[in-house]
Formats: structure tokens, C-alpha cells, sequence
């Protein structure tokens, strides 16, 4: 059977190295674990029926991976991993203004539209006056309205990761740390060098989000994502009651999610030409805290705990790159997750294994083809 290199060790990363080995194919994975990795600073939000921008190809993939995480968290029990930080909390869609309030019963109808053309994790969705949403969430303004909808979920990405990764090795997995560099002949590659070690590679997949382009260079590949910089804090607050709070999200990219037992997560920057800095910034801290008091007003006592900083590995049309790879016969690309990662990534992780492996997957990948920037 092939031997199937994979280059990175986030999400999605994980999720294929995993899928590789339960199907029982040799693997061996490698990552740098690069201060900025996205998946250890991913909020966790995993309800795409409530996301406004995406173009319309997301969703179908986005249903096809929400529809998955339940049978991926059966997989990981059998396989001994239950600590995966995932959990269905609801979500309430905010209006922060009379005129956002305005446009409530117009986000209703789409998100009742994808619930009924089968978009998996959205429930009951039902509207709520500002003091009904303060019930569920006691940080919140008085706000003149949102959207409650049932079935959203949310995930700890450092935790998922860690059991995907954990899982992969108790079935024969690899997992290797270090800087990887392809080696390439003609039309293939044959393998690939982490430091002074060559692994023989009969199949490569690039999952090394933010850091794809560079892989893409070693390959004579061109791979156009780029690192767009998250800064997404994380508060405390006395109460021990967050973990039923639902998330919060609204019209602007901002949002709010909790952990049990005390913490609140306020993001987060989109930060594009950022570059591979992954410093705090005082202007990033200052747009997430006012982003989150204004929404929060509650929250102004909690303690400032941390600020992660993630690199979203961010493409230029906002759809992953998932396929093969362009001008090469065994490599095979999943990277350009942006901002929805940790809802796509283990589906994502599954497709390209199975590329990898020869197994036709069954989903429409034609909108993500790499070949589309070639
Ligand atoms: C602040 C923030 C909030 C987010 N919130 C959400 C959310 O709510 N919902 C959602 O769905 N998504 C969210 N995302 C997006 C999500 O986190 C990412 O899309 C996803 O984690 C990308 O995973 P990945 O495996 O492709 O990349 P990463 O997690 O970045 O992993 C790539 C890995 O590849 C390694 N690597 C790179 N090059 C090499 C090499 N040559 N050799 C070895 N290793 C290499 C790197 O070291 C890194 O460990 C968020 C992201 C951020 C930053």
C-alpha cells in the first residue's frame, strides 16, 4: 500500500492522518508546530447556517462536514478520545441596532431555508425580545433583538487536534515534529526531508494552512494562500454557569463564545497583509474588547486571561483549496480553510485522504479545485 506524507499537523492535517490510518494506510505526518498555528487559536464556532458572507459553494461542503462531526466523534470514542471540546450550546444571532433589528426577519428566513434544505446542525429558530436574550447570555446589552437558533455547536480546537493526532498514532500513525521540505523528480514526488531525515513519500498532502505558498514554491506549485492574523482574547468571569451560555454572533465578524467552567472568548481580528507577525497588537486587543463590551456590556469586570493569536490561512476566494495539485501526479492540496476551518477541517481531512488513497469522495469538489488558480 502507498506511503502517504502529510505536511501539517493542525486540523486538517490531523483529520487526514487520522482517516489514513483507520482505512489502514502507512502515514506519516509532520509538523513545525509555527507559533500561529490557526487551529490552537480557532475560536470554535460551528454553525455555518448563521455565516452571512461565505460565497454559495461553501455551503453544500459546509453541510457534508457538520453532518460528519458526529460520526468523527463516534469514530474517536471507539478509539478511545472523548475529551474533543465539542458541544451543541445553541447560538443567538444579534441585532445591535434598531436598523440591524430591521433585517432580523430577512437572516430568519435564511437561516430556516438552509435548515430545510438540509443543512445538519440547526434546530428549532426562534426569535427572542433583548431581555430573552439576556437570559440565555447575562453579559449582553439590552439589545432590540436576536435570533435564537438551536443545534450550533461549538469546539475546542487544541483539543480536537490533539485527540485526532493521538488517535492516528494508536493506529499506526507517524506523527513527526519537524521543519518538512519536499523532494521533487519530474512530475512526482518522492519524498520528503525533515531535518537530515528523508521520508519516502509515494503520495504528499499539503495541509500546512498559512504556510501552504512556501510548499507551493519548494514545488513549483503556485499555492495563493495567504496569513491572515486573528487576535482573539480570552476572559474570565466569576460565574461558573458559561458553559451553557449560547454563542453569540451578528451582522459584523465579531462574535462571542464560552467554555465551561468560567471562560468568555471575544473575537476576533481579520487582519490581511499581516504577514507571519504574530504579535499582540494594541490596536487588535483594542478592536476585539470594544467589539465584545459593546455587544457585552457585562463583561467589563472579567479578567483579560490571554490573547491567542491565530494565521488564517485565508485564499483568494475564500474557498479551501481541496484537490490535486496542479502539473503533479501525487500531491494532493487541502489548505485555504480562512476562517472556517474548525467547521470544515476534519471533513476536509477526510476528502483528501481519500484522494490520497484512491477512493473517490463522494462530494462535488469542482468549486475547490486548485486548478482553478493555476
Ligand atoms: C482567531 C481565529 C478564530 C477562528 N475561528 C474559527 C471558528 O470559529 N470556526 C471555524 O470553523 N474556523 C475558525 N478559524 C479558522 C480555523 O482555525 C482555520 O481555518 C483552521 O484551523 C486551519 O487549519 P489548518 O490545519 O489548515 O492550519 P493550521 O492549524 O494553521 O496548521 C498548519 C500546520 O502546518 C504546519 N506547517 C506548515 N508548514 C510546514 C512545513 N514545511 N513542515 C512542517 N509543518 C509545517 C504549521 O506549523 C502548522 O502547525 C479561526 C481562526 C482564527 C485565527
Amino acid at each position: 500500500m502507498a506511503d502517504v506524507v502529510v505536511i501539517g499537523g493542525g486540523i486538517v492535517g490531523a483529520a487526514a492522518a487520522y482517516r489514513l490510518a483507520r482505512c489502514g494506510v502507512p502515514v506519516t505526518l509532520v509538523d513545525r508546530a509555527d507559533p500561529g498555528q490557526a487551529t490552537a487559536a480557532g475560536a470554535g464556532i460551528i454553525a455555518p447556517a448563521t455565516s452571512l458572507r461565505p460565497l454559495p459553494p461553501f455551503y453544500p461542503l459546509a453541510a457534508r462536514a457538520v453532518g460528519f462531526y458526529p460520526e468523527l466523534l463516534a469514530q474517536l470514542a471507539e478509539d478511545g478520545e472523548t475529551n474533543t471540546g465539542y458541544e451543541v450550546v445553541g447560538s443567538l444571532f444579534v441585532a445591535a441596532s434598531e436598523q440591524e433589528a430591521a433585517r432580523l426577519d430577512e437572516v430568519q428566513r435564511l437561516i430556516e431555508e438552509r435548515r430545510d434544505a438540509g443543512m445538519p446542525n440547526v434546530g428549532e429558530v426562534r426569535r427572542l425580545d433583548g431581555r430573552e436574550a439576556r437570559d440565555l447570555f447575562p453579559a449582553l446589552a439590552d439589545l432590540p433583538g436576536a435570533i435564537y437558533v438551536a443545534g450550533s455547536a461549538r469546539l475546542d480546537g487544541r483539543l480536537l487536534r490533539d485527540a485526532l493526532l493521538r488517535a492516528a498514532e494508536r493506529r499506526g500513525a507517524r506523527v513527526r515534529r519537524g521543519d518538512a521540505r519536499p523532494v521533487r523528480t519530474g512530475d512526482r514526488v518522492t519524498g520528503v526531508a525533515v531535518d537530515g531525515e528523508r521520508i519516502a513519500a509515494d503520495v504528499l498532502i499539503v495541509a500546512a494552512g498559512a504556510w501552504s505558498s512556501a510548499l507551493g514554491d519548494a514545488l513549483g506549485l503556485r499555492i495563493p494562500v495567504a496569513p491572515q492574523r486573528g487576535q482573539i482574547l480570552h476572559l474570565t468571569v466569576p460565574t461558573s454557569e458559561t458553559g451553557r451560555w449560547p454563542i453569540v454572533v451578528g451582522f459584523h465578524s465579531h462574535y462571542l463564545l464560552t467554555f465551561p467552567p468560567h471562560r468568555v472568548v471575544a473575537g476576533a481580528t481579520r487582519e490581511d497583509g499581516s504577514g507571519y507577525d504574530v504579535r499582540m497588537t494594541a490596536g487588535g486587543v483594542h478592536e476585539a474588547l470594544s467589539e465584545a463590551l459593546r455587544i457585552a456590556p457585562g463583561l467589563a469586570p472579567a479578567t483579560l486571561h490571554e490573547v491567542r493569536i491565530g494565521l488564517r490561512p485565508a485564499s483568494p476566494d475564500q474557498l479551501p483549496l481541496l484537490g490535486p495539485a496542479p502539473g503533479l501526479a501525487n500531491v494532493f492540496l487541502a489548505t485555504g480553510h480562512g476562517p472556517s476551518g474548525l467547521q470544515l477541517g476534519p471533513y476536509s481531512g477526510v476528502v483528501v485522504a481519500d484522494l490520497a488513497r484512491g477512493a473517490q469522495p463522494d462530494v462535488d469538489l469542482a468549486p475547490f479545485a486548485p486548478i482553478r488558480f493555476a
